[in-house]
């Protein structure tokens, strides 16, 4: 069953803790590993404090499971306790893998978190409170897939079971599937067999009452209501309905068969209608998945259809959407408890199966495509935004080097079971198309490049692809660029600033433009006297652009202007010179490098070690010091003057 809290940080200090965290990684989808910098390697976070790192990530709101002594978390969380109700579960798990402690938000998570950790370790855990101890269970934590709807009625209701009163169970789930093992679909759990067998005081005659329902019912201090996720809500809608068509339908149905919405475990459609915005929307209102089946999945369940429609067929190969998808999803045992409703725009059904459904075990999702950069090739120059990306992949396309390079940057921080597609060199094409087609059919895609997708990398292509669209599929995918860090950043601050002032970016390749073009551009930049950056500025059989664009720019600019070879920045054999533009040659570049040349107000001054900074200046100390404008010669008091130009 999927839980809709986050995926919880596992965090240790020391490297005994890592095997733990290892194996609470496979249980925990999207769970990542944080580890002491210098102690725990590999991790997929490392930290410096363990007490500020705890505390950002608890104020993050992520759940944390500490293999750590409790003390540890007990004495770094101390400070910021203050409402339970928000606050993330905090669960302390022996080195040893023997005791699992729910220290903090044990009725949002926390003792849930522990029992998944004790089954999967073998481990005791440790629950100290008073309900879970006498009954064994927690009735304002419940399984997933159930909704308590009272929430506010626990305290009191719990009181009264302590006190020793009973309580009667009112099972809406048929009774003689309510406790019926898989329930044949998606992997249900059982009905409420949680509630039955648990250690309650269960008697007919009881005063205090416990139901279960999809309807919608207020419960009371004497009564508590769950809901159960069993209803799978099909819809359909015509193309660009309105936004809020699906939703408002949606809920005036649930509201005319007095159905509850914590009851609704999805919403259903054909895949035609992945990237329709009003069942999108519809989705995210009611805070449940969508997924998607294919016209001949849908057209299967034509025999249980209350009126199966030759018009529809015709449209979209299948003889309904919304009732067909309600109980494709419900599965073959389901009951159809709403047919068909209709308005202008959007059609709506509701099917309900005999135990609560998890919705992304069924169907396909609309899948996403995320253009990931990675920037220049460190570990730690790319976004915690590309690392979430990354580890929720189900493939991973990329350039057969940089898919060898992500091996040695995300230790761990990809599924094991991900499919990575290697493509050689210059099959960018290829590589996207590869990435569309799996995000198009419900997979969760990563396109990998280095530096920024956008700057001479893979996004484009894929819009360009998109806009063509010689496929309509690829229009359903989620699609998100994640930036990365582009070479010219980095080479930028490992030598100092030297894109002070504006900044123009030239790819030198004359694949896809031609020679006459770039010239022209270069020729521009130097007349306006940018600071260039030079991206692909050589290859073996590509050689006269750089000597020529040297050339170009030496019209404008001085002899010594320095120009910055940035070489394989960021990856274990980086090199970063400095010469002047008149030395530069296609000897002095490949393409792993990167070449800025400074515009006629590019400086360069020594740093300590025998190296050099090179800056442009903004021209902060220019009106008193008109000899800034001058030239090339270093700064005649060095960092002294550096500091005093500061605003
Ligand atoms: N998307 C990438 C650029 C890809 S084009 C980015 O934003 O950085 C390939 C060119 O980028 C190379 O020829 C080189 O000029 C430059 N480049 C990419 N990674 C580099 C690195 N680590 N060091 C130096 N130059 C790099």
């Amino acid at each position: 069953m999927t839980t809709m809290t986050a995926a919880p940080a596992l965090v240790t200090l020391t490297p005994g803790g890592l095997p733990v965290c290892e194996r609470l990684k496979e249980i925990f989808p999207g769970a990542q590993i944080h580890g002491l910098r210098g102690r725990v390697a590999p991790a997929d976070v490392s930290f410096e404090h363990a007490g500020d790192h705890l505390r950002s990530v608890f104020q993050q709101g992520t759940p944390i499971i500490g293999v750590c002594a409790a003390a540890v978390l007990i004495r770094a969380l101390a400070p910021l306790l203050a409402d339970k109700h928000v606050e993330p579960p905090v669960v302390a798990v022996a080195e040893d893998g023997s005791v699992a402690v729910p220290l903090l938000g044990g009725h949002h998570g926390a003792i849930s978190l522990s029992r998944r950790v004790a089954d999967e370790l073998g481990a005791v855990a440790a629950i100290t409170t008073a309900g879970d101890v006498r009954f064994g269970l927690a009735l304002d934590d419940p399984p997933a897939g159930f909704t308590l709807a009272n929430p506010e009625d626990y305290k009191i209701f719990t009181g009264a079971l302590l006190a020793g009163k009973s309580v009667r169970l009112e099972n809406a789930v048929e009774p003689d599937r309510r406790d019926g093992g898989e329930g044949g679909h998606g992997g249900a759990a059982a009905g409420a067999g949680w509630l039955r067998e648990s250690r309650l005081p269960l008697a007919d005659d009881g005063p205090l009452t416990i139901a279960v329902t999809e309807r919608n019912e207020p419960g009371s201090t004497q009564r508590l209501v769950y809901h159960p996720r069993t209803l799978a809500v099909g819809v359909g809608s015509a193309r660009g309905a309105g936004p809020d068509a699906v939703i408002d339908l949606v809920r005036e149905t649930l509201a005319e068969n007095d159905l509850a919405e914590a009851a609704v475990a999805g919403l259903f459609s054909l895949d035609l209608k992945a990237d329709e915005p009003a069942v999108l929307a519809a989705a995210t209102a009611l805070g449940v998945p969508v997924r998607f089946f294919d016209a001949a999945e849908l057209e299967a369940e034509t025999s249980r259809l209350s009126a199966p429609s030759e018009t529809v067929f015709r449209q979209v190969g299948c003889h309904g959407v919304a009732e067909a998808a309600a109980l494709a999803a419900a599965g073959p045992e389901a009951t159809l408890l709403v047919p068909k409703h209709k308005t202008g725009s959007a059609t709506c059904a509701i099917a309900r199966a005999a135990a609560p459904l998890d919705a992304t075990e069924i169907g396909r999702p609309r899948g996403l495509l995320a253009i990931v950069g990675m920037g220049p090739g460190r570990a730690d120059w790319y976004t915690p935004e590309a690392s979430a990306y990354l580890a929720q992949s189900d493939d991973i396309v990329a350039y057969r080097l940089y898919n060898e390079l992500l091996d040695e940057l995300a230790p761990g921080a990809i599924r094991k079971d991900v499919v990575r597609h290697n493509f050689p060199m210059r099959h960018e094409e290829e590589r996207v198309v590869k990435a569309l087609d799996l995000a198009a059919a419900g997979h969760t895609v990563s396109l990998v490049c280095s530096g920024d997708p956008g700057i001479y990398a893979v996004a484009t292509l894929a819009f360009e692809l998109l806009d063509r669209a010689s496929k309509p599929e690829w229009r359903r995918p989620e699609i998100v660029v994640v930036p990365g860090l582009s070479a010219f950043q980095a080479a930028a601050a490992r030598i100092g600033a030297p894109i002070g002032h504006d900044l123009c970016l030239i790819s030198l390749s004359d694949l896809l433009t031609p020679w006459e073009l770039i010239r022209k551009r270069v020729q521009a930049a130097a007349a306006a006297d940018f600071v260039v950056a030079f991206y692909n500025p050589v290859s073996h059989k590509r050689r006269h652009q750089l000597g020529d664009s040297a050339a170009i720019l030496l019209e404008h600019r001085p002899p010594s202007t320095p120009v910055v070879l940035a070489r394989q920045v960021g990856r274990a054999e980086e090199s970063i010179r400095v010469i002047r533009l008149d030395e530069l040659t296609a000897d002095d570049a490949d393409m792993l490098t990167v070449v800025l040349v400074g515009s006629s107000q590019t400086r360069v001054m020594d740093r300590p070690g025998g190296n050099q900074w090179v800056y442009t200046p903004r021209g902060y100390a220019s009106k008193p010091r008109s000899s800034l404008s001058g030239g090339q010669q270093p700064l005649p008091e060095g960092p002294q003057t550096m500091r005093g130009q500061q605003p």
